[in-house]
């Protein structure tokens, strides 16, 4: 149920709703927008009838919500959402921002390496994986608190913000220690503890879509993460499966205007496990930024033959550079900035 506030409502009558609301056992969450404050009531709404809100000074109207995603919603949140990721960059504004890096952290060097390359390229965040999901349990598995201190040092060297993958929740001390963006996989897009565990957290959340998921259980794990209290959270296509084997997934692009409408998060398109091969990441990566998306996370290696993982998905950073140079005539004509 959506509580909307009359403009000229004061903070002394809101105070007064979400106290009253607190007290029928149901959850209040405030939503400050340009030209309106908006409540979100979460919770068995069932004893609102007994309790109308209606008559409360201050209340426009009430209006239930009619989808299960409660707070993710755009009736929720008119404006979109804005994440502050660290050093002055935001996600969901009109700057695409773009994520780059190895897919796993395989040693300091290369790292740092990749690091300066992508930073030089126009990358604001350096993604690598150092808690890896494999699907057989014999291929490396990620290095672990190694790789996040790995991934530190290149931050120190180049001012690049951190997105790397959480699979435990045993791990999330360990990993907000070190991430500025907290990526949670397509495997684990379900992993309800997961995301709980993520949603008690301050730090930003990026959530990668399950390879067999639609969008509505996108969103429905994404509420997992905001009913915790966490609102920086940043919702992942990263390709799904189709009966099309000639690419490793298939790049859902009406996700991206879809979820955009339906909700008021960013959207990061992932081109890399979407496609699976090089050649492709290119044309996958306009057609995300044609199609609105708030920021790509592309898979960049200095020896693509040499990496642990998904060496053939990944480009080498002279391709990435030029790539970045293509993108920001997309975004220009869409009226971005890259
Ligand atoms: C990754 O980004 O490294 C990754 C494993 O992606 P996904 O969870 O989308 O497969
Ligand atoms: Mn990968």
């Amino acid at each position: 149920m959506i509580i909307v506030l009359r403009p000229d409502a004061t903070q002394k009558q809101i105070d007064h709703i979400t106290e009253k609301v607190k007290k029928l056992g149901l959850k209040p969450w405030v939503s400050k927008g340009v030209e309106r404050t908006i409540i979100g009531v979460i919770g068995e709404e069932d004893v609102l009838r007994i309790q109308p809100l209606e008559v409360f000074a201050g209340v426009e109207k009430v209006m239930p919500i009619l989808t299960p995603y409660k707070l993710v919603s755009r009736d929720f949140k008119k404006d979109d959402t804005k994440i502050n990721i660290g050093s002055g960059v935001k996600v969901g504004g009109k700057k695409i921002v773009v994520m780059a890096g190895p897919c796993s952290v395989e040693d300091e060097k290369l790292l740092i390496t990749i690091a300066k390359k992508v930073k030089a390229a126009g990358a604001t965040v350096l993604r690598g994986g150092a808690f890896k999901p494999r699907t057989s349990p014999y291929s490396f598995q990620g290095l672990g608190e190694k790789g996040l201190k790995y991934l530190a040092r290149a931050k120190k060297e180049t001012g690049l913000l951190i997105v790397t993958e959480l699979m435990d929740t045993r791990d999330i001390k360990l990993v907000e220690k070190y991430a500025d963006i907290i990526q949670v996989g397509a495997r684990n897009m379900q992993n309800f503890n997961l995301l709980k565990t993520v949603g008690k957290s301050k730090k930003p959340v990026l959530l990668k879509r399950g390879m067999s998921s639609t969008v509505r259980e996108l969103l429905m794990s994404a509420e997992y993460i905001l009913s915790e209290g966490n609102f920086n959270v940043m919702l992942c296509e990263r390709g799904i499966r189709t009966f099309e084997d000639y690419t490793r997934f298939t790049l859902d692009i009406n996700a991206v205007p879809s979820i955009k409408s339906l909700s008021h998060l960013p959207v990061i398109v992932d081109p890399s496990h979407a496609t699976g091969r090089w050649g492709l990441v290119g044309p996958a990566s306009k057609a995300a930024v044609a199609a609105g998306c708030d920021g790509l996370l592309i898979e960049v290696h200095s020896s693509p033959e040499d990496a642990f993982s998904d060496g053939s998905q990944s480009l080498i950073p002279e391709n990435f550079s030029a790539l970045m140079r293509e993108l920001r005539k997309i975004a220009l004509a869409v009226d971005r900035k890259i």
